[in-house]
């Protein structure tokens, strides 16, 4: 097997909750377990919600909490020009789409997986005369080879039809932003990266993240996507739900306790450590055997 490299993406939209540092949590003990490398990079991609010094404040606490990266971290937002050379290489895969939001919504077409409304196919043959690309869609494939199948570590074997559940998908968006599909995937494969640790919640997002892997020849890491925290509504934890951020100051007894409830939530057994390297120490034996690493 390849040497391990995991890596934690947080966007920078606010600092890390309760939420994102389980994220950041499963993903370290997932590449300390298996020896490997843990790599940092920040997701800024959609410069629209970045919020300034976030990303700091992201580094910041990661450090409090004894979570030392590998590597250089790395900023989507410095990486276009790398977006740009590989989405060329989907040629032929690709078009230019005219359509709105408000038109893809009225299109009446169904709903994708994720909510979303799907898209119609409006553009797959050619702008209609008079409009203009505002976006750049990548077309799914049909039939049978529309299914992509994958086996996630956590949530087991996995299905998804791309062209009934998702439809053509946009890789660069109106707003002239590269969309986190394309972004993501050529990241993980620049970065060697073998192993994708996240919350289920993006699960949705792994069959077009296969699918352009396959397009652009990539390996394809394994996966493992945890369940993730809700608040009391039953919605995601996110900053957008007005999650708070996690804030631990200097004492260790603090940094402990947010570590220890992040494990309770990934499932392992009550660790009763005392001190931050302790934890790590309990944590990763524990995940080891837990996961067969
Ligand atoms: N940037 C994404 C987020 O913060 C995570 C992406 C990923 O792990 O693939 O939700």
């Amino acid at each position: 097997m390849n040497a391990y490299i995991g890596r934690f993406a947080p966007s920078p939209s606010g600092a890390l909750h309760a939420g994102s540092l389980i994220a950041a949590v499963a993903s370290y003990l997932d590449a300390k377990a298996h020896h490997g490398q843990w790599l940092l990079r920040i997701e800024d991609v959609d410069e629209t919600r970045t919020v300034p010094s976030a990303d700091s404040a992201i580094l910041h606490l990661l450090a409090q909490l004894g979570m030392q990266w590998d590597g250089e971290v790395v900023w989507q937002s410095q990486r276009k020009a790398l977006y740009e050379t590989e989405y060329a290489r989907l040629a032929g895969h690709t078009y230019a789409c005219a359509c709105s939001r408000r038109e893809i919504a009225d299109s009446n077409t169904g709903i994708a997986q994720d909510g979303a409304p799907l898209y119609a196919g409006t553009c797959r043959a050619g702008l209609p005369s008079g409009r203009v690309g505002r976006s750049l869609r990548l077309r799914v494939p049909e039939g049978a080879a529309a299914i992509i199948q994958f086996t996630d570590r956590w949530q087991g074997s996995q299905q998804q039809n791309l062209q009934t559940q998702v439809g053509d998908f946009v890789l660069k968006r109106v707003e002239g932003f590269w969309a986190y599909q394309m972004a993501v995937v050529v990241d993980d494969a620049m970065q060697g990266v073998t192993d994708v640790v996240r919350g289920v919640d993006l699960i949705d997002s792994t069959a077009r993240q296969i699918y352009l892997q396959s397009l652009l020849g990539y390996r394809q890491p394994r996966y493992m996507h945890f369940p993730v925290l809700a608040n009391e509504a039953g919605e995601k934890l996110s900053k957008q739900t007005g999650a708070q951020a996690v804030a631990v100051g200097e004492s260790e007894q603090a940094k402990v306790r947010a570590l220890q409830q992040a494990a309770a939530f990934l499932s392992l057994d009550c660790l009763a450590a005392t001190s931050v390297a302790q934890f790590w120490q309990m944590a990763t034996v524990q995940w080891a055997a837990r996961w067969g690493c």
